[in-house]
């Protein structure tokens, strides 16, 4: 129905490999491809960066890619190197050469380059990087600016970063030059904002749906005693979670470790994941679990990069995340596969207390945390439709399908939540 379409059409399957779309991904590149400033929500893992690479293969010209982690960068690079579409990557650790080589991409009009990334200090910092961009420009070869992640951009979200501020001239310095933002933060407060220091109000806004139907959601009490916890741990694993592969979150390192002996001396296979621990250490324990040595990995919220196990069946949070940010995005690495998968989280108000001084220090605002506090006092409404909720999506009369705690009890004479009832009864 566009002109684009064929082609856009034959990469996803020439190149990509990929057979078929998913939800909103064609939206986003057809409203990219209409030179209309976009934003794209997606939770993640749901394929946001195809939505920028496809339409760079479509088009002539470069795509600026603006991402803030270097190590995601290098994985993209990598990937697209691998596919054979040519992208170069240009951050502050760049060796001189590489850098030369994608300023000297910039101005050359014949160059082969299709995708270049960048950190967003080169747009706010590098004279020469952004002389370059402006040659691009009226060469007429600045194909559209990607902004990964852009609630960096926002006060209001959960990862705000200086530098994201510069971006904003880039509308009016390249008009004509489709800004593409992506991110997984769903808020209406946030998106406001990045629409605003973007400078592109009444730019498209594409999201996707944030619930995940297979996963199932439940909280339990959490005991007193760390003993009792052990217990309930090791209740799930052997019963429950039997043969199956799951992931437990904890909230320092210390419970980590003393999780992970614990369910040890218990007799259960589990590897213990933490930012202390060496490169090379957490890498075995990874792969240990990838094959399913490990029953379950017990780790800190350090374990979250490059986790691409399909059949994760359960993810347990041993205390709770800091916000329903994080906890989504925790949760969410259960049931990649498309097949059940259970989040349990272990809430006691004492907890409370522990995660807020870390939530305060980090972002100074106990907002984030009073979301997931809700979510796990929440006895009476779906926790689905709070989620959904959350990220300001419109449940109406969509079905839980008996896939939380709150539905099922709902529907029983029981409304107490045990142990026992939750392994028999499910
Ligand atoms: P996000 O940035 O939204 O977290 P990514 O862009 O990193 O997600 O994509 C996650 C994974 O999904 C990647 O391995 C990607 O190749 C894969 N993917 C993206 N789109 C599709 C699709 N339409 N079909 C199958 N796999 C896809
Ligand atoms: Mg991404
Ligand atoms: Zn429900």
């Amino acid at each position: 129905k566009y002109e684009w379409s064929e082609e856009v059409e034959k990469m996803l399957k020439d190149v990509f490999k990929i057979s078929s779309f998913r939800p909103k991904q064609l939206s986003a590149i057809n409203s990219t491809l209409s030179r209309q400033h976009t934003i794209v929500v997606m939770p993640t893992g749901a394929g946001k960066s195809l939505c920028y690479q496809l339409p760079a293969l479509v088009e002539p010209g470069i795509t600026i890619v603006v991402s803030p982690l270097v190590s995601l960068m290098e994985d993209q690079v990598r990937s697209l190197k691998n596919k054979e579409i040519n992208a170069m990557l240009m951050t502050s650790t760049s060796p001189k050469e590489e850098t030369n080589a994608a300023l000297n991409a910039l101005k050359d009009i014949k160059t082969p380059i299709k995708l270049l990334y960048v950190t967003p200090e080169r747009l706010a910092k590098s004279k020469r990087f952004m002389a370059n961009l402006q040659k691009c420009f009226s060469n007429g070869r600045l194909q559209r600016i990607a902004i990964d992640e852009v609630h960096c951009c926002s006060h209001w979200g959960h990862d705000f970063r200086p530098d994201y501020k510069y971006l904003g001239i880039l509308s009016n310095m390249f008009p004509g030059v489709p800004l593409l933002g992506l991110t997984a933060t769903a808020t209406a407060h946030v998106l406001n904002d990045v629409q605003k220091m973007l400078n592109i109000p009444g730019c498209l806004i594409i999201k996707s749906t944030f619930n995940r139907p297979n996963l199932f959601y439940k909280i339990l009490e959490k005991p007193t005693s760390n003993d009792e916890c052990l217990n309930i741990l090791e209740k799930l694993l052997k019963h429950r979670y039997k043969n199956e592969s799951g992931i437990i979150y904890t909230n320092s390192i210390k419970d980590a470790e003393d999780v992970t002996n614990g369910l040890r001396q218990k007799g259960l296979k589990v590897g213990c994941y933490h930012a202390n621990m060496e490169a090379e250490a957490r890498s075995k324990v990874h792969i240990k679990w990838h094959e399913n040595y490990y029953q379950a990995i017990v780790a800190t919220i350090a374990f979250g990069m490059g986790i691409d196990k399909p059949d994760v069946r359960f993810v347990i949070h041993h205390t709770i995340s800091k916000s329903m940010e994080n906890y989504y995005q925790e949760s969410g690495r259960a049931g990649r596969d498309g097949l059940r998968g259970e989040c349990v989280t272990l809430y006691r108000m004492q907890d409370i207390f522990k995660v807020s001084a870390m939530v305060f220090s980090s972002v100074g605002s106990m907002d984030f945390l009073y979301g997931m506090v809700k979510y796990c006092l929440n006895g009476h409404l779906c926790r689905r439709e709070l989620i959904a909720k959350h990220f300001d999506e419109d449940w109406g009369d969509s079905d839980c399908n008996k896939m939380c705690d709150v539905c099922i009890s709902n529907s029983n004479v029981t409304k107490e939540i045990n142990l026992e009832s939750h392994c028999q009864t499910l």
